[in-house]
């Protein structure tokens, strides 16, 4: 018994195109966000990627994307795809393990209510989002889950950075062009409206 998660090829070879280093965090924010749309577009996900990168340097590791539908999988959602990913490229199961480079997640929103909980047990050291604010759920429809309301100092306190706001518009218009595609929004108990929806 076992499950497979993969990225779709066009991912794979979207992650072979890219240079090596992405210097400054609006590089990352981009590619990521490229990557978001271009899982609507081409069909193989909900419209969310994420990257891990060597946060001094921006040496990419990896940029994945979301598969829930694709693979039949609640939680492969960007991070937990991208996260893992990284783990196995890079052969450890702790991103921020002894004599490792401080890694970074960057993704094009703040992660829902799992993903904050990969990100606590995943070792990176730095997190990237494009906004943090309602905006995502208002827009799509996606219920990201009850967040702690001191999410932010908790990652801190754990010695995880978080930088806010970063192509925030970038990241909106590709949540703006999904709600106007008519695609499965995929939350889960087949669509039972969310509290305050
Ligand atoms: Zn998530």
């Amino acid at each position: 018994m076992h499950f497979t998660l993969t990225l779709p090829p066009w991912a794979v070879a979207e992650n072979e195109r890219l240079p090596a280093l992405l210097p400054t965090l609006e590089d990352r924010m981009a590619a990521v966000v490229h990557f978001s749309r271009l899982n609507i577009e081409q069909q193989t996900g909900g419209p969310f990627a994420a990257g891990v990168f060597e946060r001094d340097t921006g040496r990419r590791v990896v940029i994945g994307v979301n598969r829930v539908m694709a693979a039949n999988c609640s939680s492969a959602h960007a991070e937990v795809m991208t996260l893992s990913l990284a783990q196995q490229l890079l052969g450890t199961y702790d991103l921020g393990g002894p004599g490792m480079p401080a890694y970074q997640l960057v993704v094009n929103w703040r992660p829902c209510v799992m993903c904050y909980g990969a990100v606590l047990w995943s070792g990176i050291r730095s997190l990237v989002i494009a906004g943090s604010g309602p905006e995502l759920e208002q827009i799509t429809g996606f219920d990201e889950g009850p967040i702690h309301p001191d999410w932010r100092g908790e990652l801190e306190r754990r010695g995880i950075e978080v930088i806010d706001h970063v192509l925030t518009e970038a990241a909106l218009a590709v949540y703006r062009q999904f709600a106007t595609s008519g695609a499965t929004v995929y939350n889960g108990r087949g669509g039972t409206t969310p509290p305050g929806a």
